[in-house]
């Protein structure tokens, strides 16, 4: 692709008329933009103008208007989004770079390499977070002592926490039977001492919990661009209880009116990606087969719309289709009708 792109950028004329070298090279790329049906959805193509920046898809007819009316979008010499760059690796395979532009060659190849391995499935070594927790999860996957074959560090923590949840045990309990499993144990066995330690260990495994300040009122949350504000901004309540004693209450300890406990979703859609086995799963709606009978949500009729509805969306079966449900409860029965508790949560149908 060593033609000059000049024309991409100079659609008018010192006079005010269309550059007729626009023109043309408009045509160009719609036709080479319909040649890469892979990268098409149905018979409509990205469209690179300002305002659509490669994300939207329109059929050619209102690409060529976009681009006339809007001009393309800056720094896209190389038409990587629709397939210019996989051509142009295999190009470069083919001659090696012997030209007098080896810096540029170099860079486009590394390019479409990244380009490549993102597309077909080529094994990358996982980023800095995943490696993090990789190397966490070997760390505690430690044999319980030394010359233990049934349990790691991990998975009896893991066991006591189920347990603990499932039987309702208090922490003194649990910290009572950690104790005893202790005394139990050979010595210099990895048993954590207790509930606290348990705790510290899993939550090192790095799934957080973020608390967020609402309004009393629940108009908003002190969150993003508001996180800095003290009243809310729709019926100006204060987020901070007032102290009744401003002596006794410093700046120091504000606390806040209500707030809500937020799980963040992205870390723990990618942790199901970090495992070979759930990464499959995730996958799995794809391969299921459709006989007829409701057996999985892929098999209503309202994931088969939105897979109608949103095409590129349902293209990949990577993406992730999440249910939301919530409902509210009193967490003291009627003794405490001021309470009420409204969990929100978001289910992965994959
Ligand atoms: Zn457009
Ligand atoms: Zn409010």
């Amino acid at each position: 692709m060593s033609e000059n792109r000049e024309w991409m950028y100079r659609r008018f004329l010192p006079d005010g008329a269309f550059n007729p070298a626009f023109v043309r090279g408009l045509q160009e790329f719609i036709d080479f933009a319909n040649s890469r049906e892979d990268l098409m959805d149905g018979h409509k193509i990205r469209c690179p103008c300002r305002r659509c920046d490669n994300i939207k898809f329109h059929t050619s007819r209102n690409v060529q208007y976009h681009i006339s009316k809007n001009g393309f979008v800056l720094n896209y010499h190389i038409w990587r989004f629709h397939g210019e760059l996989e051509m142009m690796a295999t190009e470069y395979n083919q001659f090696d770079a012997d030209d007098d532009n080896e810096d540029d060659q170099s860079t486009y190849h590394n390019m479409a390499i990244d380009v490549a391995a993102s597309q077909f499935n080529i094994e990358q070594p996982p980023n800095p977070e995943a490696q993090q927790l990789y190397d966490m999860l070997s760390d505690a996957d430690r044999e319980l002592w030394p010359g233990c074959k049934t349990h790691s560090q991990l998975s009896l923590v893991a066991r006591l926490m189920c347990l603990k949840a499932e039987g309702n045990m208090s922490e003194r309990c649990f910290d009572q039977w950690l104790e005893l499993i202790k005394e139990i144990l050979p010595e210099h066995n990895l048993a954590p001492n207790n509930f606290y330690s348990t705790k510290k260990l899993l939550s090192e495994m790095g799934l957080p919990v973020e608390k967020i300040d609402c309004c009393r009122n629940n108009c908003m949350l002190f969150w993003g661009e508001d996180s800095e504000d003290i009243e809310c901004k729709h019926c100006n309540e204060p987020r901070y209880q007032q102290s009744d004693t401003s002596s006794a209450c410093s700046s120091r300890t504000l606390v806040a009116v209500k707030k809500m406990f937020y799980f963040p979703l992205t870390p723990r859609l990618q942790r199901l990606y970090a495992s070979k086995a759930t990464a499959a799963d995730m996958r799995w709606h794809a391969s299921s087969v459709d006989d007829g009978i409701m057996r999985h949500p892929a098999d209503s009729p309202t994931w088969k719309h939105l897979s109608q509805k949103f095409p590129s969306f349902a293209e990949e079966s990577r993406n992730v289709r999440l249910g939301l449900s919530t409902d509210g409860f009193q967490p003291f029965g009627q003794l405490g009708q001021q309470y009420s508790s409204w969990p929100v949560i978001v289910t992965p149908y994959n």
